[in-house]
């Protein structure tokens, strides 16, 4: 699985991270979380096109 990273700046919360990632992602890729090596979901997609999801455990936005 690919390594995901922590997404910068760091959202404050997962309201804040799915305001800057408002779009659901088509194609949607697992990566593995840089913090607690879980399975992240990248469920969002930003204006920019960057993929973006949310690790419940980390409470923080993860990204490629
Ligand atoms: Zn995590």
């Amino acid at each position: 699985m690919t390594q995901g990273q922590w997404l910068q700046p760091r959202h404050g919360s997962r309201e804040a991270f799915e305001k800057d990632f408002p779009t659901i992602a088509t194609s949607q890729i697992d990566v593995v979380c840089p913090g607690c090596r879980a399975s992240v979901k990248l469920t969002r997609r930003s204006p920019n096109g960057k993929s973006g999801g949310w690790c419940q455990k980390c409470n923080r936005g993860v990204g490629t």
